[in-house]
């Protein structure tokens, strides 16, 4: 006979352990629930980022320095004990309105609400040694300001992220070129605004198939169908990848797999940028975790 154990009922699980979802936990435990907070291996998108100059009252720190600092206030708050390595593969919505949390190793949880906090990752150019490169970034607004006042800068993609990209970093440098590997399809306004912008050189049918770092803190960018490019730094902006494959049957997503509509009367709520939100930033997502904190919490208040 085989004897099942079921999993310890947990108030409020947040899965995802960057801005958005530490920022949740600390106003769910401070509204007097105790969230277990699980986290896949991968580190927070924020703690790859080199530099963060932007989240107010806290000066110029590395996005790695920013987190250390969040998960420090977390551990204060929620207590060491309730942060788990738990890589969810499913999340399912029982008939009893609870939750069931899947993990990749098959360990299972499960929860009165949930907080899916599980971000994005940017989309890679699939290039050799990319994880290694220091003047290749996925950020302008995070890493842009390093490189004010040098000549030249690349930023790859034809999508509003890209251009919008562009048109930051030529507030900061002499020149961009803006490679597109076909054709740009970013939204007219952007198009225009990019077109009066004399310091931006837009290149199509363009693909990164290299990045070296040479002398002089520079990089030499060989692309397929035009010539090769030496600039300080290769800003990647591509898409990005929503960390939303095992919530398809909670919610409704969007085409591009980020989270399009999803019903909190059930219990279920989401923060930061797996709601494919138009900037992703530390402090946009930790408010947006502080919303889910303050809802889920609500919701939980009113269950009893
Ligand atoms: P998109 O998916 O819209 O665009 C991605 C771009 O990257 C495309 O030009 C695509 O080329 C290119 N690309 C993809 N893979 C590669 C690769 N391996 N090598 C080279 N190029 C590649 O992503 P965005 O991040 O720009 O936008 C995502 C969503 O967010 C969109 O809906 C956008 O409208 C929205 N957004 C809105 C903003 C605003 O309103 N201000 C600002 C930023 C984003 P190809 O066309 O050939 O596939």
């Amino acid at each position: 006979m085989t004897v099942s154990i079921e999993p310890i009922e947990e108030d409020l699980v947040i899965v995802g352990s960057g801005p958005a979802g530490l920022s949740a936990a600390i106003y769910a435990k401070q509204a007097g629930f105790n969230p277990l907070v699980v986290s896949a291996i991968d580190p927070s998108l924020i703690a790859t980022t080199d530099q963060v100059n932007n989240f107010i009252g806290l000066g110029n720190l590395s996005g790695k320095a920013l987190h250390e600092m969040m998960k420090a206030h977390y551990k204060e708050v929620c207590g060491a004990d309730r942060s788990i390595t738990f890589e969810v593969s499913s999340v399912i919505k029982k008939s009893d309105g609870t939750f069931e949390l899947h993990s990749t190793l098959g360990d299972v949880l499960a929860a009165k609400a949930v907080i899916w906090a599980a971000g994005a990752k940017p989309r890679k150019l699939g290039i050799e040694g990319e994880d290694d490169l220091e003047a290749l970034s996925y950020c302008a607004t995070c890493d842009g300001s390093m490189y004010e006042g040098d000549p030249h800068l690349v930023v790859v993609g034809g999508g509003d992220s890209a251009v919008e990209e562009a048109l930051y970093l030529a507030e900061l440098v002499d020149k961009v070129t803006l490679l597109v590997r076909n054709d740009i399809r970013a939204k007219e306004e952007l198009q225009e605004r990019l077109r009066a912008n004399s310091k931006i050189e837009v290149v199509l049918g363009a693909q990164v198939a290299a990045v070296t770092e040479i002398e002089n803190m520079e990089v030499d960018v060989k692309v397929t169908g035009s010539d090769d490019i030496i600039a300080s730094g290769v800003f990647v902006a591509i898409g990005h990848i929503p960390n939303s494959h095992p919530i398809g049957s909670i919610v409704v997503l969007d085409g591009s797999g980020f989270v399009d509509t999803v019903d909190e009367t059930s219990g279920f709520f989401v923060a930061g940028d797996i709601n494919g939100v138009n900037h992703r930033q530390a402090i946009i997502a930790a408010g947006d975790g502080a919303k889910a904190g303050i809802e889920a919490s609500d919701y939980l208040r009113a269950l009893v």
